[in-house]
Formats: C-alpha cells, structure tokens, sequence
C-alpha cells in the first residue's frame, strides 16, 4: 500500500465499486505510468462502468479532499495519465460502449474507453470512420482523443479531434453532471465543448462524446516520393500546399527512419534517398487524379527520385505500414526512445530539421524524423539505451533544446500530443506570466479546488501545482 493509502476512503470506493477499486501494489504499478517514460503512483484505482458511478467517484474524492485522474489507456506521450499528488485513478476501460450511431446525421454517441480504431472498424460497413487517426489508434481511447485534442496523418486535411466531437457529457469536478456543446450545426454561446477538448483532464471526466461521422472516400491515391536531398522533400511540403492542393496526409520520413523501417517491414521503401514523402489524396476519383498530376509535378520540380503510386488497396497498406509502425522499429537501432513533438512553420522544417541533427550529435544520442510535414508538426525521436549511465539528463537536455529551437524558429510547445507533466515547465517558453494566470483562472473556473489532474499542464508555482504542496517528483523521468 502506498504511505498516502486512506482506508476510510478506499472502503467507501469499495463498497461503491467493489473489485472495480483496487488498491494492490500490483494494480497500483499498472497504473503508474503512460506511454511518456514519466512514472507516479495512485493512491487507488476505479474501474467505473457508467456516469453515475463516476460522478459517485468525484463526489467520495472531494469529500476526502483527495485528487482525481481520469485515464483512458495510458498511451499519452506527455505524461497526462501519469498519477502524481496521489490521486485516484479513474479509469475508463470500462465505460467502452458505442452507445448510438445516427447515420443519417452523422454522429455516434460513445463512451470514452472506445478505442479509435474500434470505432472506425465497427463504421466500415456503414461507409464511414471516425476522422482523427493517432498513430496509436488500436489503442487509445476517444476520451484520451478528446482531453489531447488527438491528431494523425489525416488531420491534415479533416482537422483534428476538436473538429469531430460535437458534444461532450462531462462530471464536473463539483460533481455536476453537464452536457457541453450540442448536436446543432451552429450552436450559440460560449464554445465550452472547445474549451474542454484539449484540457488533458483538467476540467472534469468525459463520460460520453457525441463523434461526428465521415464519410470513407469512394476514391484513394497513395503515393511515396523519394529525394536525394531532405531539403527538397521539405520543400516540396510547401510547394504542394502552396498549390491549393491540402492531400489527406503528407508525411515525412528522413534517411534513418527509413533504413529503420524498411528492414522492420520490407515495405519496398527505398533505403538509399535521404528522405520520403508519403502524400495520400482522397475525394472523387476525377479530383483525385488531377491532384496525383499536381503531386507529381511539383516533386519533378522539386528533383524527385521515383514517384511509387500504389497500385491497390494492398500496397496502399503495406507503405502505410512502414509510417504506422515506424516507432516500433527504433527496437532494431536502441531498446529506448524518447518522441518529441513540436511545430514549426513548413518554410522553417529544413532549418529546425538540421538544428535536431546537431543537438543529438551534441548530446550524444540518433535523432530519427518521422513526421506530419504538412502541418509543420515534428516528431523528432531520441533513441538511446537507458543502462547507459547519465544517458536521461542527455535526453532531457536534447529535449529541451528541441523545444527551444522550434520556439525560436516561430513554433509552438506541441502539435498533439499534449503538455501533461512533461512540457508544463517548458510553457513560460511560449507563454507569459500574464498568458499562464489568464489560462489557470479558466481552470479556476471548471476547478476551483484544483482536484482535477493536479500538477499538470500549468508550471509549477501556479495555483493547481501548489495545491497538493508537491512537485513532480525526482527521478520521474524512467
Ligand atoms: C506509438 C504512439 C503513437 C502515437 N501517435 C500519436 C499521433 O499520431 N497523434 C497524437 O495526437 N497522439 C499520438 N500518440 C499519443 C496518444 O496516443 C494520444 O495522446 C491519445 O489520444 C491518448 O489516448 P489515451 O486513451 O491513451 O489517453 P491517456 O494517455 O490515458 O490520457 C491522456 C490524457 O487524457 C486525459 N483523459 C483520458 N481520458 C479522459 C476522460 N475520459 N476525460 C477527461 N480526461 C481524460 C488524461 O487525464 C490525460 O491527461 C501516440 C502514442 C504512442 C504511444
């Protein structure tokens, strides 16, 4: 049990719950960290199956003064799930119904431990998908898709996650049950639906997310160009954009990722060029092949190596293959790696490309790239080997001069993947004081107690990281 263990509290979950809370030390390290390296420790963890019993939650926490955190799988990169200030965990693994799915007006109710790729599967018969596709979409839940305001590949042209929940049922951290946002096409008044998504648990618990539905496209085109030279890659990001052409995705991979990926999954991606684009266009087949022409195009005049069309629907998944599991097969070059995510404007990819070459060199770590280039979004990976001693204040270190030179290139903090424990000291980079006491008093306002995923987003020293007297801990990074 850990030292802050509350039996009181513990037998009052219990008998709301019954096994559903647990309190073994074993249970307890499941639920320690997230997919960030970051680790903390619940004081009890819940496995609520409906609203109600998370409201029950919310209610036995704020009587006994205690934190809560809700976590949908634990995949997060920034450490939101990461449990510190010994909070409750709620965890919505449970709560994993499609509740609804309205096809003629194109919105599914869901509960928040639907998992994406779930979702989009049980839609293919009916021609349509949920638009928002993490890279980890088998995975992570809608819920954890809406408190990081999630995107992927096809954000580019769909927009991510905020573009695609219409409403939200929440459990206040008073307790309250509420519906934010509605099902109208324009609805009035505040934009409080917005303000939740992307507020990485710090507002409440989404107990039901009404998704909006798109349609599959009737036609695809994939295709995989390759440069000698990243610098014209990059470019002709730019240059396909500043065509008014927006593909569904448009994404990069530079010369290690692709050695890395290619042996993982004999994709035929070619090993010699220093960089690959992997551009996707949908819509009506006449649009579609007329953007091909575009793309190609503007790669020839960009020194293109090969343009590779996929021929069918096999091929198209096989080079998707190589983007989707290009973070698993860092294994072949180090056990460990450290994803950054940060944005940059396109004109700028090249030069903050080359600044990420130089900061791993200085630090002694790989850099890999593999990235949502259309938007400007890096994903730069850190790949080291934690038994070498020193090695996580190097890639902290690199981190943050990661982060620094995408701020001073006119980036921002992160594309996707949140501020969690992770970059919430790294925000009076972007932010002023000014900035950051405006952004905690809209939290004051959803969470005036500050219970609510404590210690997260906002620095330390403001109100909610001082609430609990405790900072992240030492030694959180893994
Ligand atoms: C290999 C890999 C690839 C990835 N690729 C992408 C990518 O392409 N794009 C991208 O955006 N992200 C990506 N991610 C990051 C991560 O998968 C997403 O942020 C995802 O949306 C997190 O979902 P989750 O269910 O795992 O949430 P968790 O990690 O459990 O939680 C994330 C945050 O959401 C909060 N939360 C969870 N559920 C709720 C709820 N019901 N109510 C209120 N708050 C809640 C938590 O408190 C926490 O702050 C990737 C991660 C991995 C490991």
């Amino acid at each position: 049990m850990p030292e802050s263990f509350d039996k009181h509290l513990f037998d009052e979950l219990h008998s709301l719950l019954d096994d559903r809370a647990r309190a073994e030390d074993f249970e307890l390290g499941l639920y320690s960290k997230d997919g960030s390296g970051m680790e903390g420790r619940p004081s009890i963890v819940c496995l609520p199956v409906s609203t109600e019993e998370v409201q029950q939650i919310v209610n036995i926490c704020r009587r006994y003064g205690r934190p809560f955190i809700a976590r949908g799988s634990g995949t997060g990169l920034a450490g939101g799930a990461v449990p510190v200030g010994d909070p409750v965990v709620i965890a919505t693994a449970k709560m994993n119904r499609i509740i609804e799915v309205d096809v003629e007006n194109r919105i599914a109710w869901v509960e928040p431990g639907v998992l994406n790729l779930d979702l989009t599967t049980q839609l293919k018969p009916l021609g349509l998908h949920f638009a928002p596709d993490p890279s980890s979409q088998q995975v992570c839940s809608i819920g954890g898709n809406v408190a990081n305001n999630s995107g992927g590949p096809h954000c580019l042209a769909y927009g991510v996650t905020s573009a695609h929940v219409a409403a939200i049922e929440v459990v206040l951290p008073n307790g309250t049950i509420t519906l934010l946002g509605d099902l109208s096409a324009e609805p009035v008044g505040y934009d409080l639906r917005g303000l939740f998504i992307g507020s990485e648990g710090t507002m409440g618990v989404a107990t039901k997310i009404a998704v909006r539905l798109t349609q599959n496209p009737p036609e695809v085109r994939t295709l995989l160009l390759d440069f000698s030279d990243v610098r014209d890659g990059a470019a002709a990001v730019s240059a396909i954009i500043a065509e008014g052409l927006i593909p569904a995705a448009l994404e990069m991979m530079d010369h290690r990722a692709i050695e890395m990926v290619e042996a993982f999954v004999n994709a035929g991606y070619p090993t010699e060029a220093d960089a690959v684009l992997l551009v996707e266009l949908d819509g009506l087949p006449g649009g579609v092949e007329s953007g091909v022409e575009i793309v190609r195009r503007v790669a020839e005049a960009h020194h293109v190596g090969k343009v590779r069309v996929a021929a069918d629907e096999a091929e198209r998944a096989l080079l998707w293959k190589g983007r989707k599991n290009a973070f698993g097969a860092v294994a072949r070059i180090k056990p460990d790696y450290y994803l950054h995510d940060t944005v940059v404007p396109r004109g700028k990819l090249v030069e903050v490309l080359e600044k990420v070459y130089r900061i791993a060199d200085a630090h002694d770590l790989i850099a890999i790239n593999v990235f949502h280039a259309g938007d400007g979004n890096l994903h730069p990976i850190l790949a080291y080997d934690s038994r070498e001693p020193g090695v996580q204040e190097r890639v902290h270190a690199a981190g943050r001069a990661i982060v620094t030179a995408s701020i001073e290139a006119g980036g921002v903090l992160s594309g996707e993947h949140g501020i969690g424990l992770e970059k919430r000291d790294y925000m009076g980079l972007l932010f002023t004081e000014h900035d950051m006491r405006t952004q905690d008093l809209v939290r004051e306002a959803f969470d005036p107690d500050g219970l609510a995923n404590p210690l997260k987003v906002l620095p330390s020293g403001s109100r909610c990281s001082d609430s609990f007297g405790q900072h992240v801990p030492e030694g959180a990074w893994v």
